[in-house]
C-alpha cells in the first residue's frame, strides 16, 4: 500500500510526515534516491526527492507519495 505525506491545500510550503514531522520541526531536505542528502544542482541527477530529517522516510515532490526509507541518511 502507497504512503502519502499530508499537505494543506491551502499551503504548500507545510509538509507533514507520517512520523508527525512537518516543515516547521525537524524538516525535510533534498536528497538522492538512496536517501541521502544532495543539493540539488542544475548538472545534479537530482530527481525531486526529500527526505524526511525525522524518520528517513523518502518523499516525491510532485506526487507526495513515500518512495523509500533510509533510517540513517548521511547528510551533508
Ligand atoms: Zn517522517
Amino acid at each position: 500500500m502507497k504512503e502519502y505525506i499530508y499537505q494543506p491545500p491551502d499551503d504548500v510550503q507545510e509538509w507533514e510526515c507520517i512520523c508527525g514531522n512537518t516543515t516547521c520541526r525537524a524538516g525535510f531536505t533534498s536528497c538522492d534516491g538512496s536517501g541521502n542528502e544532495m543539493r540539488p544542482t542544475l548538472d545534479s541527477e537530482w530527481q525531486e526527492l526529500y527526505l524526511c530529517l525525522n524518520c528517513g522516510r523518502t518523499i516525491d515532490q510532485n506526487t507526495l507519495e513515500v518512495v523509500g526509507r533510509n533510517p540513517n541518511p548521511i547528510l551533508l
